[in-house]
């Protein structure tokens, strides 16, 4: 299995060379949004170097977080290597949720609310979610190859 760096050296190389293809191509009469574009990449961002399928394991993944690490160990218990955390397509969103009950949860202790406004997800929350998606699906499908 591809190790921490190669998953990022390929994730990245990946999310540069289709938007140049793209270009390269004529795909120009696609109406570009800088805004949504730099959502995406932030997302593809977190979903690559912290939010990866890696974090079922004491990875290097895992060790950017810090301390923070520990937020994860539940998660490491709860899901073997290589399985359910791999998976293409649900994969980044059990972790997105995963991370985000907790995120709440902490929210919740220090507030004793929730955030108000969160019902309904502006579509750069949907576009931030994407790039996580692609990150992950990138990352599975590397360990698939390899
Ligand atoms: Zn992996």
């Amino acid at each position: 299995m591809p190790g921490y760096n190669v998953h990022r050296v390929f994730n990245y190389a990946v999310f540069i060379a289709v938007p140049v293809l793209l270009y390269l191509w004529n795909f120009s009469a696609i109406d570009i949004n800088l805004k949504n574009i730099l959502v995406l990449a932030v997302g593809f961002y977190i979903g690559t170097d912290f939010i990866t399928p890696d974090l079922d394991i004491e990875s290097t993944a895992i060790k950017r977080w810090g301390k923070l690490k520990i937020l994860w160990l539940p998660y490491k218990w709860l899901f073997k290597h290589g399985q359910s955390s791999h998976n293409i397509v649900y994969g980044a969103i059990v972790r997105v949720l995963y991370i985000s009950l907790i995120i709440l949860g902490v929210y919740y202790l220090l507030f004793k609310s929730l955030p108000s406004g969160m019902i309904a997800p502006s579509v750069y929350v949907l576009i931030f979610l994407i790039g996580i998606m692609i990150a992950n699906a990138l990352h599975v499908l590397l360990d698939i190859l390899f």
